[in-house]
C-alpha cells in the first residue's frame, strides 16, 4: 500500500558525523551517527517518508589521504571513485544504525543506500576557478614534487596553513538515481542517497563521465527533494538558523521568512559563501521549484524543525 504521508528529505551537516575536535575513528563517527538515527527512527515511526542526504568532507579528504599515501602498493582512484566511497562507508553506517534503532521499536521499514550520481555541466564556471579545499596539507617542495607529475592539479595556499589540492565545485543539475529513489521512497523504504552532494559527473555523448570535483550537499539536497516532489526540505547543522550580522553582538535569528525576504537579504551578502550561503540558496530554489517548505535548524532540534516550532522556516 502507498500512503499519502509527506516525503521529507533531511540534508545532515558534518557534525552529524563527525565533531569538529574529533579525530575521525569509525567508533566516533558510528557514535554520532547513532544519535542522529535515533532522531530519524522517530519521524520514520511517525510515518514520515524520509530521504537522508549526508556530507562527506573530512571523510573525501581521509580517502583522497589514504589513496595518496599508499600509492606505492596500490594505484590512487581518482576524486570521484573516493566520493563512491565515501558514500559507500557512511551509508552502511547510516543504514545499519538506523535500521538496528528501528528494529528495536518493532518497525519492519526498509532502509537503503543508493550510490547517487549528479550531473554537472561541463561549461559550469566553476571549473575554471577550483573554490574546494581538499585533503592533506602540503609543504612548499611537496607540492612542487606533486604538480611535476600531475600538472593539471590546482594546489594553493590554505588560510596560511599550508599548500592544499583545490577542486571545482559545479552547479547540480539533476540527480541521474532520481526516479529510483523516488520509487524506493514512495514505497515507505527510507533511502541515503546523494552522499557528500553525490558524485559528480558529466554527460557524454551516450555516457556519464566522473570529474575531479565535489558538489555541495545542501544544492544536491534541493535538487533531489524538488525531482522526487518532496514536501519538505530540512537542513540540519550545528547553529540555531539562519542568523543575520551572525557572529556579532546583535545577530539576529530569522525564524520564519519569505524565500523572496531570504533572498533579499542574500543578496545583501549576509551569509558567508560556503557553509550558510548554499543552504539559504538551496532553500530559496526549493520553494521556487514547488517545495512546501524548507527549514534550516540545528541538528539536535529536529523535531521541532519538523513541527514547525524550530531553526529557520522559509515558507511562501
Ligand atoms: P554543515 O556541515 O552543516 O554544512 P557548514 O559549516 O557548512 O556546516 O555551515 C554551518 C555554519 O555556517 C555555521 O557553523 C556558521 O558558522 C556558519 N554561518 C555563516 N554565516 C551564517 C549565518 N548568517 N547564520 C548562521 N550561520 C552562519
Ligand atoms: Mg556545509
Amino acid at each position: 500500500m502507498v500512503s499519502r504521508t509527506p516525503i521529507t528529505v533531511l540534508a545532515l551537516g558534518g557534525n552529524a558525523i563527525l565533531q569538529r575536535n574529533q579525530k575521525g575513528t569509525f567508533e566516533e563517527q558510528y557514535e554520532n551517527v547513532k544519535s542522529t538515527t535515533t532522531q530519524i527512527a522517530t519521524l520514520v515511526n511517525d510515518g514520515f517518508r524520509i530521504v537522508i542526504v549526508h556530507g562527506n568532507g573530512p571523510q573525501i579528504g581521509a580517502t583522497v589521504i589514504r589513496h595518496e599515501m599508499g600509492q606505492t602498493k596500490v594505484p590512487p582512484l581518482p576524486l570521484h571513485a573516493c566520493g563512491a566511497e565515501t558514500q559507500g562507508f557512511l551509508g552502511y553506517i547510516i543504514q545499519q544504525s538506523l535500521r538496528d534503532e528501528l528494529a528495536r521499536r518493532g518497525s519492519k521499514r526498509a532502509v537503503a543506500t543508493i550510490i547517487t550520481q549528479v550531473i554537472v555541466d561541463e561549461s559550469d564556471p566553476a571549473f575554471k576557478h577550483p573554490s574546494k579545499p581538499i585533503g592533506p596539507f602540503y609543504t612548499k617542495e611537496q607540492r612542487d614534487t606533486l604538480l611535476r607529475d600531475r600538472s593539471d592539479l590546482v594546489v594553493e595556499e590554505d588560510s596560511g596553513r599550508g599548500y592544499r589540492r583545490f577542486v571545482p565545485s559545479p552547479d547540480p543539475k539533476e540527480v541521474v538515481e532520481g526516479e529510483a529513489i523516488r520509487v524506493l521512497v514512495e514505497n515507505e523504504s527510507v533511502v541515503i542517497a546523494c552522499g557528500g552532494g553525490g558524485i559528480p559527473v558529466i554527460r557524454q555523448r551516450t555516457r556519464l563521465q566522473g570529474v575531479e570535483a565535489v558538489i555541495d550537499k545542501d544544492l544536491a539536497a534541493e535538487r533531489l527533494a524538488t525531482s522526487i516532489h518532496a514536501e519538505s526540505l530540512v537542513i540540519l547543522t550545528d547553529v540555531d538558523g539562519v542568523y543575520l550580522d551572525y557572529g556579532k553582538t546583535d545577530q539576529r535569528l530569522l525564524s520564519n521568512i519569505s524565500p523572496s525576504e531570504l533572498e533579499t537579504y542574500a543578496q545583501k551578502g549576509y551569509f558567508a559563501k560556503g557553509s550558510m550561503g548554499p543552504k539559504v540558496e538551496a532553500a530559496i530554489r526549493f520553494l521556487r521549484n514547488g517545495g512546501k517548505r524548507a527549514v534550516i535548524a540545528n541538528l539536535g532540534d529536529l523535531g521541532g524543525a519538523i513541527k514547525g516550532s524550530a531553526g529557520t522556516q522559509v515558507r511562501n
